[in-house]
C-alpha cells in the first residue's frame, strides 16, 4: 500500500515523501526545508533516508526546491543515490535544482507532461498544473498490482485551477493530497497587497477552500469515486485560511455524499502521514 508523509506543506516550505511498503525504495516530492527538516522528518514517518531514491519537481519556487541542495548532499552521504526528476525548463531557471546536480553521483532524468516514470519503486504520471512558475506539474502515484488493486495517489498543490488532465489524473484515487490554499473572502479583506491577492486569486496562482471543494465533489461524483480513503488539504495559507476551515471544506464535501472517507489537513511545521 502506498503512504504520504507531508513533511512540511505552505508557503514557507514543502516537502512530502511517498513509498509503496511494498519497496525499499521512496520517493521525495519537492525539498523546500532544510536538511534537518528532512532527516527529522524521515525519521518521524519511519523512512531510511537513505532509501530516498527519487526526487520529483513540481515547480521551481523556492518554497519547493530551497533547501534541494544541501538535502541531496546529506541524502548522497548517507547512501542513497539519488535521481532529480524535473522537467528541463524548471532546471533551466532553477538554482537548487542545479546545484543538487552538482552532487557527485546524482544523476538527472527529465520530464514533461503526459510521461510516466519509474520513481521509488512506483509509477508516477506527470501532468500539467497552472501556476505563476516557468512550468508546473502534479502527479499521480500508483504502486504495485493490476487494475483495481493498484494502489494510487494523487497529488496536485499550487495551481490556480483544476485542469481538466490534473482532473482525469486524480479520479479513483485513495489517497488525495489536494491544495485548498486560501478562504477567498479571508484573503480579499487581508493585508496582502493588491497585486498579491490578484495573483493568487488568478488561474495561474492558488486554489481556494471553494476550488478544492468543488474539485472533490467532481471526482466523487465520477465512477471511482468510492476508491478514496483519505484527502488532505495541502499549502493552506497562514494568512488567508485556517487549517481547521481548509479541512472542513474537504469534510463538508465527504458528508455531503456520505462518504466514508476521511479529511485532514497538511500544517507548515507538524508532518502528517496518511497510511
Ligand atoms: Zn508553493
Ligand atoms: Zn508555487
Amino acid at each position: 500500500m502506498l503512504q504520504l508523509h507531508v513533511i512540511a506543506s505552505g508557503s514557507k516550505g514543502n516537502a512530502a515523501i511517498i513509498k509503496d511498503s511494498a519497496a525499499e525504495a521512496a520517493l521525495l516530492i519537492d525539498c523546500g526545508i532544510c536538511k534537518r527538516d528532512l532527516i527529522a522528518g524521515c525519521v518521524g514517518a519511519g523512512v531510511d533516508p537513505a532509501s530516498l531514491t527519487d526526487i520529483l519537481i513540481t515547480h521551481d519556487h523556492s518554497d519547493h526546491t530551497k533547501g534541494l541542495g544541501v538535502a541531496v548532499r546529506g541524502l548522497t552521504k548517507l547512501g542513497a543515490q539519488v535521481t532529480i526528476h524535473a522537467s528541463p525548463a524548471v532546471r533551466a531557471v532553477s538554482g537548487p535544482v542545479e546545484e543538487a546536480l552538482g552532487t557527485e553521483g546524482v544523476s538527472f532524468h527529465p520530464f514533461r507532461a503526459g510521461d510516466a516514470l519509474s520513481a521509488g519503486g512506483m509509477q508516477v504520471h506527470v501532468f500539467r498544473t497552472s501556476h505563476d512558475a516557468v512550468e508546473s506539474f502534479g502527479f499521480r502515484v500508483e504502486g504495485e498490482g493490476e487494475g483495481w488493486a493498484k494502489d494510487t495517489l494523487g497529488y496536485l498543490t499550487d495551481t490556480g485551477c483544476v485542469t481538466p488532465e490534473a482532473h482525469d489524473a486524480l479520479q479513483g484515487v485513495r489517497l488525495l493530497a489536494l491544495e485548498a490554499n486560501h478562504d477567498v473572502q479571508m484573503l480579499r479583506e487581508g493585508s496582502y497587497p493588491y497585486l498579491l491577492k490578484q495573483r493568487i486569486l488568478s488561474d495561474r496562482g492558488h486554489l481556494s477552500n471553494d476550488q478544492a471543494a468543488a474539485e472533490l465533489d467532481q471526482l466523487l461524483s465520477c465512477l471511482g469515486g468510492t476508491m478514496l480513503e483519505q484527502v488532505v488539504a495541502m499549502h493552506v495559507s497562514q494568512e488567508n485560511n485556517l487549517y481547521l476551515q481548509a479541512q472542513e471544506a474537504l469534510a463538508q464535501v465527504l458528508a455531503l455524499h456520505q462518504h466514508p472517507a476521511s479529511a485532514s489537513v497538511a500544517k507548515q511545521k507538524t508532518p502528517i502521514s496518511l497510511i
